[in-house]
């Protein structure tokens, strides 16, 4: 059966948007973006698109990719200090010459809509909620919920220990009230197949077309696919959805499943942002 994540994150976006209506909120979001980065023109018109529908304001700073990273955090330190700006979202990736730790860094926490600072990420680890968590893993977190999947007690494998998704995923998961026991799987790990066929539930993000096949699925498991692949033009997950689903109890497809909620938890974290600074 499918998780329709499409779905979730558009009643998610409904409540958000009521929210601000009914409460007369007035959250903005800047956002910085290199202009000649055709993906990331694509990911940011998207979620511009998402802040506009639910009554969000958006503003886009665009850069050349020439820009220096001195003149880069001056920008960003501008936007810090804007009453304006609730939330602030760096587009990633920077071009080479910029080290996005040091961007990172220099956004206010406060405002770290992307949850990557790590203040932030050291109060995820401490369970503290006033953080802003990374947007893909809290919308797994909260597309589990959502569909009533238990974590409790459950063997999950994630695939890819990145900063954006697997290792805060790992952390969230594992902590009480998920309480899941957690196994985080990478490019050097051995006996992936192994780790794969003993979950419960299967968790992938490490941007290789189709890998996760049948054979490596346990019959019942939950398989939740956050990778975006092309193959010939067309959008697939890392994992082989149309065989993995014959033995997965349910499965998220691409697209329509984690996408949506990475974006329904920016708009979140945007109103928690503008909320929170409003305080
Ligand atoms: P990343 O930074 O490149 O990390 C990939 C991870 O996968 C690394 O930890 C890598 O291991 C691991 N890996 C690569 N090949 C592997 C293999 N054969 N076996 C086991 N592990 C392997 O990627 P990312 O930014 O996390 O993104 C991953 C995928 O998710 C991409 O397709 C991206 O587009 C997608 N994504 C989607 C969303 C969404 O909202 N749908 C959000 C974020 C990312 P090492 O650490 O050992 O190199």
């Amino acid at each position: 059966m499918d998780i329709n994540g499409k779905g979730v994150a558009a009643s998610i976006r409904q409540a958000i948007k009521k929210e601000i209506d009914d409460k007369g909120l007035t959250p903005t979001l800047a956002f910085f973006l290199i202009e000649d980065h055709a993906p990331s023109k694509v990911y940011v018109g998207m979620k511009q698109r998402a802040c506009k529908e639910v009554g969000i304001t958006s503003i886009i700073e665009t850069l050349q990719a020439s820009i220096t990273e001195e003149m880069l955090i001056t920008k960003i330190s501008a936007a810090n200090a804007n009453p304006e700006i609730d939330a602030i979202l760096v587009q990633m990736p920077l071009p080479d010459h910029i080290d996005s730790n040091r961007v990172i860094y220099a956004i206010d926490p406060a405002k770290d809509v992307d949850g990557f600072h790590p203040v932030n990420i050291g109060k995820m680890l401490i369970g503290d909620s006033s953080a802003s968590f990374p947007c893909t893993p809290l919308g797994i977190c909260t597309l589990l919920e959502k569909e009533n999947i238990e974590t409790a007690g459950k063997n999950i494998a994630i695939l890819g220990r990145s900063m954006i998704v697997g290792r805060p995923l790992a952390n969230m998961l594992s902590s009480k009230g998920k309480d899941a026991t957690v196994t985080l799987l990478h490019s050097k790990s051995k006996n992936l197949s192994f780790h794969l066929k003993n979950a419960d539930i299967i968790i992938s993000a490490i941007g290789k077309a189709l890998f996760v096949k049948k054979e490596m699925v346990k019959q019942g498991a939950v398989c939740i696919d956050v990778g975006t692949n092309h193959i010939d033009g067309v959008l697939v997950g890392d994992i082989d959805y149309k065989n993995v689903k014959e033995v997965a109890s349910k499965i998220t497809p691409v697209p329509g499943g984690v996408g949506p909620m990475t974006i329904a938890m920016l708009l979140q974290n945007t109103v928690k942002c503008h909320k929170i600074l409003a305080s």
